[in-house]
């Protein structure tokens, strides 16, 4: 199952719109299966019908989630002209089987989201749960400063030797 934020759903939505007709694509980020943020990335492609991520700006993202204390834990994409299911493309082009496959759809002014996950080489969908509110990041975050406090204390520790 994969439990993503509201704010997170209505930031997807908003990015798809925005870049409609085109494919949006980028990253979902958060802690084991629930995404608290999403970074939105360039379709290099510009197409209407699939989507390529910038390689560079990818190693942005993940470095940049990983200071926030986040993992990357879905790609998402929308299709601005069909429904919220693989594509040929889609299935052919997705192999990790370590991550989520986020799909919104937008087509005839409807809006929808689902999530497809590898397993044993097949695609199945998953569930997907919108949680309400932001809570658990900012558990999230004292976590990491926590962690932090950790870090300094052993370093001071390290030093006073
Ligand atoms: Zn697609």
């Amino acid at each position: 199952m994969l439990k993503i934020n509201q704010k997170v759903v209505d930031e997807i939505y908003r990015h798809a719109v925005k870049e409609s007709p085109l494919e949006a694509c980028g990253y979902l980020a958060g802690s084991d299966n629930t995404v608290f943020k999403n970074y939105a990335m360039t379709n290099i492609d510009k197409s209407t019908d699939h989507f390529t991520m910038d390689i560079n700006e990818q190693f942005m993202v993940i470095k940049k989630a990983k200071n926030e204390g986040l993992k990357i834990i879905a790609v998402y994409h929308s299709h601005p002209n069909s429904p919220a299911r693989l594509s040929e493309e889609d299935r052919r082009l997705a192999n990790d089987p370590g991550i989520s496959y986020v799909i919104v759809s937008i087509a005839e002014n409807k809006l929808d989201i689902k999530s497809f996950k590898l397993k044993n080489r097949i695609f199945k969908e998953e569930k997907l749960k919108i949680i309400a509110g932001n809570a658990e990041y900012d558990s999230a975050k004292r976590n990491r400063r926590r962690v932090a406090g950790i870090c300094a204390a052993t370093a001071r520790i390290r030093e006073l030797k």
